[in-house]
């Protein structure tokens, strides 16, 4: 007897996305299923292409026909991703409309990290086959050109800036808008129009994900941005300190007020691997930001370990994620890069 589509899609339905808790039928993923023959090939369009499960996928896929139809001799099995785009609230529609989503990267405080963070993220995204841009909204410390190496600046091209492309990702740059050495007193009035001109005026091309660094604290800057543009959720960066840790709740009640879900907390020089031995050891307490996460009902997406190597990589202009792919602070980035990726379907998948 022939197999039909239905008996197809039934065995397929064992298979659950533990983040999505439901089968992969159900969820549509299932796209494309041709029966020749003794043959079966069909998709698994995933909502991501950061999908940590993509082999586990493809595999149980193909373990499950073998096992139910053994007359069905040759089963092709591919795995494709469509980032879905996130509901926006009306009026936002026409706000950065080539970004299915936005991430914006903040922090209670300076020198966590963010930016290191926010760079890293979006290189991981973009290295596990997502269209990532970066737009550098840090209007106190505009590092991301520097972490990025490009001493050039975009070009216009009627009246819209062009982003500059570096390490697989687009990115545009407060930096590019106003020259570093402005002090910082006749910023204000600079900062608002060039976060306007930021958001409204920049030829950004699709993009799977927008990740938008911000300045560090719950200021009027971060106020305006999150006001502006339909943030899909935020991400807190802190590292696994007191003082840090209750500056970063303060920016959890900022986007909580500005209702801007919270995607998660990531630890940032959460412990240090000592390069000779492998050994690791707790600088501050490791696991504090998580325990902290976990008490106000956020996710952890990720602990980034103290990695000497991040500066060489700054210097360099090379996120480490690229620069040192196989060292356990690009696999711990690209973890929280999935983790990060999977809050965001789960967003979608609710809206
Ligand atoms: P922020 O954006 O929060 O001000 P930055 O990303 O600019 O922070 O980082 C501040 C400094 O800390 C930089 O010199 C950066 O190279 C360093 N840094 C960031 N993360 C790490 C890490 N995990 N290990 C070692 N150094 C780090």
């Amino acid at each position: 007897m022939k197999v039909t589509e239905t008996q197809i899609l039934e065995s397929l339905k064992q298979i659950v996305d533990p983040d999505l808790k439901k089968d992969i039928v159900s969820l549509g993923f299932v796209k494309d299923l041709k029966i020749e023959d003794r043959s079966i090939s069909f998709k698994i369009n995933l909502t991501t292409p950061a999908c940590p499960l993509k082999s586990e996928f493809k595999k149980k896929a193909e373990e499950i026909i073998k096992r139910t139809f053994p007359e069905i001799e040759t089963v092709n099995v591919e795995i494709t991703a469509e980032v879905k785009k996130a509901e926006r609230p009306e009026g936002f529609l026409e706000v950065l409309p080539s970004a299915k989503n936005i991430v914006a990267v903040g922090s209670g405080k300076g020198g966590v990290g963010k930016s290191t963070v926010a760079v890293n993220l979006a290189t991981a995204l973009s290295v596990l086959g997502g269209k990532v841009g970066l737009l550098d909204a840090d209007i106190y410390g505009p590092s991301v050109s520097m972490m990025l190496k490009t001493s050039h600046k975009p070009i216009v091209v009627g009246d819209k800036i062009v982003p500059l492309k570096s390490n697989g990702i687009f990115y545009v740059s407060m930096g590019f808008l106003i020259e570093e050495e402005t002090p910082i007193i006749w910023r204000g009035p600079l900062v608002s129009r060039a976060i306007e001109q930021l958001i409204s005026d920049v030829d950004w091309p699709e993009l799977d994900y927008l990740i938008v660094d911000l300045p560090p604290g719950t200021g009027d800057a971060q106020l305006t941005i999150c006001q502006r543009v339909p943030v899909t959720g935020a991400v807190i960066v802190s590292t696994p300190n007191d003082v840090a840790l209750s500056t970063a709740k303060r920016g959890l009640v900022m986007f909580e007020k500005m209702n801007v879900p919270i995607l998660g907390i990531i630890e940032n020089m959460s412990y240090f691997v000592c390069p000779h031995c492998g050994k690791e050891s707790e600088i501050f307490t490791k696991g504090m930001a998580e325990k902290e996460a976990e008490k106000i009902g956020v996710s952890c997406l990720g602990k980034i370990p103290i990695e000497g190597k991040i500066a060489e990589s700054g210097e360099r202009g090379i996120p480490i994620v690229n620069l040192y792919p196989s060292s356990e602070t690009a696999k711990a980035f690209i973890k929280a890069a999935e983790s990060l990726a999977q809050e965001i379907s789960k967003i979608n998948l609710k809206g």
